[in-house]
């Protein structure tokens, strides 16, 4: 029988959810074919419900609906101030929703529950806040011109914007766009990816009782192909942000240039170099490996998936890093006590699983995983490549899974050479006690962000983005408005 003093079972229930619909010009409604797509919960595969599924016909009214907002509605009068009042009050209302919202990530994502409270919540929170403050502090500059003219910029929002994102952080990637967005004015379109539609509508609910006019915000859940493709060749969309693969980057970014030349942002993928020096303080830098590469199931855009370790302490660090790999405790995401919870569906179980047998097949050394865990859901143990080699699809590719690929080093300057071997330039990290090697680092790894001694570092402050193949433009802090704003010169005769 259990005691006063045994501990409560600690396991949350996963949220009831009904059919969704899509939202337009302040209302919520059917798509205009009729047509609806299950959403799943990747930790048993089942359908948590039916959503609106949103294609050409429905971008066509959110545009409308939008471009009347951004034209006459409130919101095009409204000063920046009381916008800003008006997303402080959004964040407020996540704050008071945290509890649902946490749950209903961790059912339509699969991330553990924990995980949705201690980091997706507080960041999206964090961010609202942070462009809240910013909405009223959008402003040009004046210029000394030749001749008897006054001469002054304004930064006027770009218009009508399209947002597309995915699934790995859905809450986070909507807050990363539509903070921006909002602060300096915009309208917006956003599709949330197929597989987590369900924290998307819900803020937009919220967004509604914030008071943020109708039309400022229409939200269309669908496909990338159908109703995203629609808004990257919409010749009434002024802009397009899109966060997810490469591959569909380019794609978006023909559509726009196809149709009306419209702005783009791309935040894309990575296969980040973390280097780790034998001065490193060791166990500093296996928790910071390990985290940055296992968080969120591995589905991390920046994951530091090349992990370059110095020859001289790669028997340590490998024996330290198994450890701690064959403890961790991948299981139902409402359970208190899991770190680790299904990957986010068929498709992208599937794929991991390909990489692990091009691992195998390649002659990296699996040191442990490899395999599903249980019988239902999307669930991967996690996996250890050693002995991992510069060409092989594994140190090449964005995985997104629970697999980590280390690769042995022996000097600074081939270390560098070889971090910067890809395409892709999203982030890297460096872990040395010595000042001097990771200053280095940080000028000569060409990445958006360089964190030394710590991993999967954000705030709302700094910029985040990619250099090469992994982006087009930054988003967070300043930076981000850049991308939402047109720049207006406006010169005035004083003669
Ligand atoms: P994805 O296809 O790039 O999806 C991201 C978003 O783009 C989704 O909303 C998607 O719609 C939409 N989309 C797809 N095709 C489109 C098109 N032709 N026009 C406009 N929008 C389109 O990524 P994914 O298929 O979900 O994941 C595949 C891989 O991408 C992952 O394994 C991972 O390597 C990478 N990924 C990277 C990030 C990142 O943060 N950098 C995030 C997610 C995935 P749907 O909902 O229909 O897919
Ligand atoms: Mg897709």
């Amino acid at each position: 029988m259990a005691t006063a003093t045994a501990p409560k079972p600690k396991t949350a229930k996963a949220p009831k959810v009904k059919d969704q619909p899509l939202l337009i010009g302040g209302k919520w409604q059917d798509s205009v074919s009729g047509k609806t797509f299950a959403t799943q919960n990747p930790a048993t595969g089942e359908t948590i419900c039916q959503v609106a599924e949103g294609d050409k016909a429905d971008v066509d009214l959110a545009v409308k609906a939008a471009r009347k907002a951004f034209e006459e509605g409130p919101w095009s009068k409204m000063s920046g101030a009381e916008r800003g009042r008006l997303i402080n009050k959004l964040a407020d209302l996540i704050e008071q929703h945290a509890e649902e919202l946490a749950a209903l990530e961790s059912l339509d994502n699969g991330k553990p529950l924990r995980d949705s409270r201690a980091a997706d919540l507080p960041l999206t929170i964090k961010c609202y806040r942070y462009y809240a403050g910013w909405a009223d502090k959008v402003h040009g500059k004046t210029i000394p011109v030749e001749g008897p003219f006054f001469c002054y910029t304004r930064h006027e929002p770009v218009g009508v914007v399209g947002q597309i994102i995915p699934w790995n952080f859905p809450l986070l990637m909507q807050a990363w766009k539509w903070g921006p967005a909002l602060a300096t004015g915009c309208t917006i379109i956003l599709k949330p990816a197929e597989q987590t539609p369900l924290t998307a509508l819900k803020v937009g609910a919220l967004a509604q009782e914030a008071g943020i006019p109708d039309g400022v915000i229409n939200i269309i859940p669908g496909f990338g192909p159908t109703a995203g493709a629609a808004i990257s060749g919409h010749m009434g969309i002024d802009k397009v942000a899109f966060t997810g693969e490469y591959t569909t980057g380019q794609i978006i970014m023909e559509a726009a240039a196809r149709s009306n030349l419209k702005r783009v942002t791309l935040e894309l993928g990575g296969k980040s170099p973390n280097v780790v020096f034998a001065d490193a303080d060791l166990d500093a830098a296996v928790e910071g490996a390990y985290f940055g590469l296992f968080f969120n199931q591995g589905q991390c855009c920046c994951a530091g998936s090349r992990l370059f370790v110095e020859d001289k302490i790669h028997e340590q660090f490998v024996d330290k890093m198994l450890k701690k790999a064959r403890s961790r405790k991948v299981g139902d995401p409402f359970d208190e006590a899991t770190e680790q919870g299904p990957q986010v569906s068929q498709e992208q179980y599937d794929r991991v699983m390909s990489f692990i047998d091009a691992g195998k097949k390649e002659g990296a050394k699996m040191l442990c995983g490899g395999n599903r865990v249980g019988n239902q859901g999307y669930y991967i143990e996690p996996t250890i490549f050693d002995g991992v080699t510069d060409n092989m699809k594994i140190a090449k590719e964005e995985i997104f899974g629970p697999v980590m690929n280390i690769l042995r080093f022996k000097d600074i300057d081939e270390v560098i050479q070889r971090g910067n071997q890809t395409f892709y330039g999203l982030a890297a990290a460096v872990w040395t006690r010595d000042v001097a090697k990771a200053h280095r680092l940080a000028s000569a790894l060409r990445a958006g962000t360089v964190w030394i001694n710590c991993y999967d570092v954000f705030d709302a402050a700094a910029p985040f983005g990619g250099f090469k193949m992994s982006g087009i433009g930054r988003e967070l802090g300043e930076y981000a408005l850049q991308n939402y704003t047109e720049v207006k010169t406006v010169y005035v005769n004083l003669a």
